[in-house]
């Protein structure tokens, strides 16, 4: 019997649950955050010194959801792929450093493991650099790098201006050949005084939905800070009112831990809360169920980064090399309401499953080419060298982006 069938692990996980999974297994990335320059309307924390305001916008993503143990999909007692909905969108890029091109995996959830995936030719190739550096005991070639990387949708509350996308080189506008129109991004302006779109009088409107991709570290300390905000009570609005009872089974409703009384070092606490947990009661292996108290009305309920304007920016990692950065929390207003000045079009999420679908793979060989013949190789396609589900380490492999 495969590990993981009759786990029924189906139940629902809260949010601090959702992003944790997110990030089961991945790699030990020595980047920061950021991207390549590949898709427009793409969201950065300021690294100026500057901080934005923002407030993240959920959606609602079917995801399959993975057996680690198995390396397969989990399934319901028919057989059917149990699938969760994820507020955010989990994505493979891969960035060739020499074509300095770059695209979206296409080898899907199972890819991870040796001989899984769906067919992807940027992985085909990141595979063959891994596989000949291991050959060659070198730190060469290492032109593809690979980036597991999280994408929620942000408002970003300031001002934004439409401004005519110019050649970076020539300074010309970029026209649409169709409509002979120059093509337009909406671009945010500064808050203060003396800003250069204002003063060029282009178009200008309050807040702008952007995406926001996070590589590894930044996504930890996204959640991190997500699981400090679920101790202020979004019913009625107070801070620091909420307090953690016990963690319950969410089938047959047993207090599994009662924080009161618990004896499991803070470590293990952790793993209980964030991970699948066997229920000593009926036995069934789940994510638990918080049970809390607020201290201030009668049907407390744990507020989630989605109750709160975010105030964000980065700042460049202390002796890091290239320009890699953290991310930092100046504070979290609320929680409250979005406010008023931004309509209905700006509280909706944008389509991040379109935005960052796979590339198709004969774009992929027309980015990077056909990957060589590979003595070495066994067959196994995509995700080959991995082993076990593990990452190759990436000591070697330049990380870019900001
Ligand atoms: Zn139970
Ligand atoms: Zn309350």
């Amino acid at each position: 019997m495969a590990f993981g069938k009759d786990r029924a692990a189906i139940g629902k996980m809260n949010l601090r649950q959702e992003m944790k999974r997110g990030t089961k297994r991945a790699p030990k990335s020595s980047g920061g955050g950021g991207g390549a320059p590949y898709f427009v309307n793409k969201y950065q924390p300021p690294d100026s010194g500057a901080s934005d305001i923002i407030r993240v916008i959920p959606g609602s993503y079917p995801t399959p959801r993975v057996d680690l143990d198995a390396k397969d999909y989990v399934r319901d007692k028919n057989g059917n792929i149990v699938v969760d909905n994820f507020s955010y969108i989990k994505y493979v890029e891969y960035y060739h450093a020499v074509k300095n091109r770059s695209c979206i995996g296409s080898e899907g959830p199972l890819g991870e493991f040796k001989g899984k995936g769906q067919p992807c030719v940027a992985a085909d190739w990141y595979w063959y650099e891994w596989r000949l550096r291991k050959a060659n005991n070198s730190e060469k070639p290492n032109a593809m790098a690979r980036r597991e990387k999280f994408a929620f949708t942000v408002l970003v509350q300031a001002p934004f201006y439409k401004v005519p996308r110019t050649d970076r080189q020539t300074g010309q506008l970029i026209m649409n050949q169709v409509t002979n129109e120059p093509y337009y991004d909406w671009l945010k302006g500064s808050k203060r005084g003396n800003d250069e779109y204002a003063s060029a009088g282009y178009e200008r409107k309050e807040g702008h939905l952007q995406h926001w991709s996070l590589g590894y570290g930044h996504w930890s300390s996204l959640t991190e800070y997500t699981d400090s905000l679920a101790r202020h009570c979004r019913a009625c609005s107070t801070q620091d009112s909420i307090e953690q009872v016990a963690l319950i089974c969410q089938h047959c409703g047993d207090a599994i831990v009662e924080f009161d009384s618990t004896s499991l070092t803070d470590e293990e606490l952790e793993k209980v809360r964030n991970e699948p947990t066997a229920c000593s009661s009926c036995g069934v292996v789940d994510y638990l169920e918080d049970m809390i108290r607020c201290n201030s009305c009668g049907h407390g309920e744990q507020a989630t980064l989605f109750d709160f304007d975010i105030e964000v920016k980065r700042v460049k990692t202390a002796g890091a090399e290239g320009n890699q950065t953290t991310l930092q929390f100046l504070r979290a207003i609320g929680p409250r309401q979005i406010d008023k000045v931004y309509g209905d079009d700006l509280r909706k999420p944008l389509p991040l499953d379109k935005i960052f679908a796979p590339t198709p793979i004969d774009r992929q060989i027309e980015l990077f080419g056909n990957v060589p013949e590979d003595p070495q190789a066994n067959g196994q396609g995509s995700g080959g060298g991995g082993g076990s589900g593990r990452q190759p380490s990436t000591k070697g492999a330049r990380s870019y982006g900001s």
